[in-house]
């Protein structure tokens, strides 16, 4: 389960704060000497933990919270409340164009799951009452307009091609104009990746959002590779001006370390997550939820 390794000693420690009832200050920062402990292991950031650390002990030490009654469950409570700020604070939605078509574009690195991320994107949009169409603009990986097809076969879902030899920025054009014209009031347009970051490759993925201005810049980024998916997601960010961050296989994450840095690292919010493998393991992420599971 994502975060387990991180939820079983955040439990741990709290447990044993619990049993004490009244608190000192040498108490809490033994306390967070272990939360601090516990978020290095699940390969949180260096300087996001150092952060982290300090607003808790802040506002734990600082404040009334050892001389109340239930100094541990504040303590508690306010670790919870940091970790969900610190993985973006409230939720954040799909921004939707004012005039249909919202276009979103999926940006990303081989691998991290985008053509599988965008089918699952557009399943969850429709289930939200939109009308998707997929847009195959990935021309450089054959494989990838068939999987688009196969995949948006499988959901009954329309898919804009225009084979491999027209430009992206021209496929992305031609795929608004023709959502217009079939009364799709959202695109999901899957672009293409490579094995590393190079500046060919965002060229031509700012070339595409130039020719059609997405409403949307999802990255998407394997959360299993841990800071190497927040190193992605920073230089992402700083080329193209994302809007936000899809993390997937976060099923298999047992750390969580890309979900409690990404939003620090890049100041982009996380939105969507993938939690499997089927078309329908893509949830909005709850920065709140998350924390309740972390915590227990
Ligand atoms: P792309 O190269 O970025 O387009 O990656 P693909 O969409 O082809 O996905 C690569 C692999 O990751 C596929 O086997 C997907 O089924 C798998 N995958 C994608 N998202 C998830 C997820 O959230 N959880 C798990 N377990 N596997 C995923």
């Amino acid at each position: 389960m994502v975060f387990s390794g991180l939820a079983e000693r955040l439990q741990e420690t709290f447990k044993k704060l619990k049993g004490k009832g009244r608190l000192t200050e040498e108490d809490v920062d033994q306390a967070l000497k272990e939360v601090r402990r516990a978020l290095i292991g699940a390969d949180v950031n260096f300087l996001v933990v150092k952060d982290f650390i300090a607003k808790v002990k802040e506002r734990a030490i600082g404040s009334d919270v050892l001389q109340s009654l239930t100094p541990a469950q504040q303590v508690i409570k306010i670790v919870h409340d940091e970790l969900a700020e610190l993985m973006g604070g409230s939720n954040s939605k799909i921004e939707l164009a004012p005039a249909p078509p919202t276009v979103i574009m999926m940006v990303g690195l081989h691998g991290a799951g985008k053509t599988t991320t965008t089918a699952k994107l557009a399943n969850l949009l429709r289930r939200q009452g939109r009308r998707p169409m997929l847009v195959a603009a990935d021309i450089y990986r054959p494989a990838a307009i068939k999987q688009l097809q196969v995949l948006g076969g499988q959901l009954n879902m329309p898919v804009f091609s225009m084979g491999d030899s027209v430009a992206p920025p021209d496929i992305a054009r031609a795929a608004v104009d023709k959502a217009k014209r079939d009364g799709n009031d959202l695109i999901i347009i899957d672009t293409a990746g490579r094995l590393h970051i190079d500046e060919e490759l965002m060229a031509e993925l700012r070339r595409v959002v130039d020719a059609v201005h997405p409403n949307e810049i999802l990255l998407v980024v394997d959360s299993m590779t841990g800071q190497d998916a927040v190193n992605v997601a920073k230089t992402f960010n700083e080329m193209l001006s994302l809007t936000g961050v899809v993390l997937t296989k976060l099923d298999g994450d047992t750390r969580g370390g890309a979900a409690l840095s990404v939003k620090a690292v890049t100041g982009c919010p996380i939105k969507f997550i993938g939690m499997g493998e089927k078309l329908d393991a893509l949830e909005q992420f709850h920065p709140e939820r998350m924390a309740d599971r972390i915590l227990g």
